[in-house]
């Protein structure tokens, strides 16, 4: 993967959709020979298959570089320590992803979010820390 890229460059600042009320960023973009291309680097070994969570926060990176750049990415990569994984931004790979955002801000609306894991080290490094009412200390 990494000779068939081009430049590397860290992204600057969070890429933004106001259209779809989402912004992120991504660990790197990749000028790639199909186009620009999302990295997510992620740590520990790799499983079998990249994690569902994963894939879905790789899709809205896709999704947010088809909304800066005008290009849609035919796909992005999930890198773990010992194993990078290419992932098709499918047509139902973006379904899956909206259909997620609508869900998680259902729950959000309802007041049913609730904190997944139960890492301080995660909470200490999270932008919403600040905001969250289920943070750990
Ligand atoms: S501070 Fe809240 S949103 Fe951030 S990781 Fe912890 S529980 Fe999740």
């Amino acid at each position: 993967m990494y000779t068939d890229t081009g430049s590397w460059r860290k992204m600057p600042s969070p890429l933004l959709s106001r259209r779809f009320g989402l912004a992120g960023k991504p660990d790197y973009v990749v000028s790639h020979r199909s186009g620009l291309v999302p990295v997510e680097i992620k740590s520990g070994t790799a499983p079998d298959q990249p994690y569902s969570s994963h894939v879905v926060q790789l899709a809205a990176y896709c999704l947010l570089i088809e909304e800066e750049y005008g290009f849609r990415p035919p796909h992005g990569f999930v890198k773990y320590d010992d194993v990078a994984f290419e992932v098709d931004y499918t047509r139902g790979l973006e379904e899956e992803l909206l259909a997620t955002m609508y869900l998680m801000r259902q729950d959000a609306t309802a007041g049913r979010s609730r904190r997944s894991h139960n890492s301080a080290n995660r909470c200490r490094a999270c932008g919403y820390r600040a905001d969250c009412d289920q943070r750990l200390k």
